[in-house]
């Protein structure tokens, strides 16, 4: 997975992000529509302090989401 560095907000320009973790109750969840999949990934997200934007909304493990090769095409 590739290191992604944000050192500005966007939106505001603001430079205090922080790093959280998308939760409800029970959990959010990304998973892949696949036949039968049953993997999934807690979301992750930067959120900006001085706007409250979320920058970018992420998950830590994507190899692990979507195999290589199991890649396709939507
Ligand atoms: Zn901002």
């Amino acid at each position: 997975m590739k290191e992604v560095k944000i050192e500005k907000c966007p939106f505001c320009g603001g430079e205090e992000l922080i790093e959280t973790r998308v939760a409800s109750y029970g959990g959010a969840y990304l998973a892949p529509v696949t036949k039968g999949g049953l993997r999934s990934a807690v979301l992750f997200a930067t959120v900006c302090r001085d706007c409250g934007s979320v920058v970018r909304t992420y998950c830590k493990e994507p190899e692990k989401l979507f195999p290589k090769k199991e890649r396709r095409d939507c």
